[in-house]
């Protein structure tokens, strides 16, 4: 394993990351650039965020021993339960601290992408509470998977914008959101959901995430006096994988796994699995590792997870994968499923989709781990907005 270094002021993790923006961007991500330098360690701006995050999210998210699945498993699981946020997953910790930043940049609307709607929905609740004008972009395919965030959305005054382009999927919606920031520049901040984009979003991203892990290694230390073996989280663009890594990369011996969709197989277009399959190439202004073909076109991603459906990922997953920090797995759809199934029965807890992935291989992990080890999962996100879908794939079997 490599020491990680990071050249965070050129926002490069290794050799990825950087800004490959659009001319037209390029001003709006320097002007967000300045004010997050501003206010990152201004303790007006800190006060107010974690005013919001105590008393509108609910933070701290509790630390969860899940003695049934620890019996199950042969290994002591804990859960981190971001399901429990205000809005049902970890996203609005983001959303709130861009929305502060947007405040604080005198933009008067704030638009979004979403995949699974997560994003859609932490969005536009923080548009409803400090009164900003709001839009999401969300491809068809997603607004058909997640109707039920569809709803939400509107019904919480954003306007939902549906798009139709290529596989009408995150990318897509990523890719028309960033069109209109490109239009709508002087007066628009664009809350970007994942740890991916040009810089400094990875940067801000991870670091409003980072909530996560540092609450995590307070809250396990106290519990247990100890760290865990293990630290286990799902990876779509890698926002929450991110934040609960990071609060222990520096605990070399704690072991951070983070877990990609593997869809169907392994053929191009059936998964998600971009660090495991991808290659080194640029996306939505970042240089990442990237799900493309022979030409460098970008091969549709796939997975059952909405959240989980895009072929890039954050540029810090893809450094902290070259040097060995963090290992980086791939879970299948019916395999996903088979976790959620267990998750509901065993603990009382329906998880989203995307989690259900980090479930699935944190079982794997506890059997090989065994007794006296720990674990912890990053409970992402909570599965209201998935039992419909899950539903028609299973039928009466659920
Ligand atoms: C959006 C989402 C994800 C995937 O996004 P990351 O940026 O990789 O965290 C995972 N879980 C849930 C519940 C989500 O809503």
């Amino acid at each position: 394993m490599k020491d990680i270094e990071y050249n965070e002021k050129k926002g490069y993790f290794g050799e990825f990351g950087g800004r490959y923006a659009p001319e037209i961007l390029t001003s709006a991500l320097i002007e967000l650039e300045e004010v997050y330098k501003k206010f990152k360690n201004n303790k007006k701006f800190n006060d107010k965020l974690n005013y919001y995050l105590k008393n509108y999210v609910g933070r701290p998210s509790p630390i969860t021993y899940a003695e049934r699945l620890s019996k199950e498993w042969g290994c002591n699981v804990y859960l981190k339960r971001e399901d429990l946020n205000h809005t049902g997953a970890h996203k609005i910790n983001n959303t709130i601290g861009q929305a502060l930043l947007a405040l604080e940049m005198g933009k008067k609307r704030i638009i979004a992408e979403t995949g699974a709607g997560q994003h859609g929905v932490a969005t536009a609740t923080v548009g409803a509470m400090f009164n900003i004008e709001t839009v999401i972009y969300m491809g068809n395919e997603d607004l058909r998977r997640q109707e039920l965030n569809a709803i939400r959305m509107k019904m919480l005054g954003a306007n939902l914008i549906g798009v139709s382009s290529g596989t009408a999927t995150l990318k897509d919606a990523t890719s028309e959101a960033m069109r209109d920031w490109a239009l709508n520049v002087s007066h628009t901040h664009y809350i970007v959901g994942s740890a991916i984009g040009p810089h400094p979003f990875p940067t801000i991203v991870r670091d409003f995430q980072s909530i996560i892990g540092i609450e995590s290694r307070k809250q396990f230390k106290k519990l247990t006096n100890k760290l865990p073996s293990a630290v286990v989280a799902c990876v779509g663009g890698g926002s929450n994988a991110i934040g609960m890594f990071y609060g222990f990369i520096k605990d070399k011996d704690v072991r951070l796994i983070g877990v990609e969709a593997g869809g169907r197989g392994n053929l191009p277009g059936e998964h998600s699995a971009t660090i495991s399959q991808g290659k080194i190439g640029y996306l939505h202004g970042t240089k990442t590792l990237i799900i493309q073909d022979e030409q460098g076109q970008i091969v549709p991603a796939h997975s059952i997870s909405a959240g989980l459906d895009y072929p890039g990922v954050g540029p810090e997953h893809a450094y902290l994968a070259s040097i060995g920090r963090v290992e980086y797995v791939s879970v299948s759809d019916s395999e996903a499923l088979e976790a959620f199934k267990e998750l509901c029965r065993l603990e009382g807890i329906i998880p989203a989709l995307e989690t259900a992935h980090a479930f699935y291989y944190g079982k794997k992990l506890a059997k090989e781990l065994g007794k006296n080890k720990n674990l912890i999962i990053c409970l992402s996100g909570r599965g209201d907005k998935d039992v419909s879908e899950v539903k028609r794939l299973l039928g009466d079997n659920l």
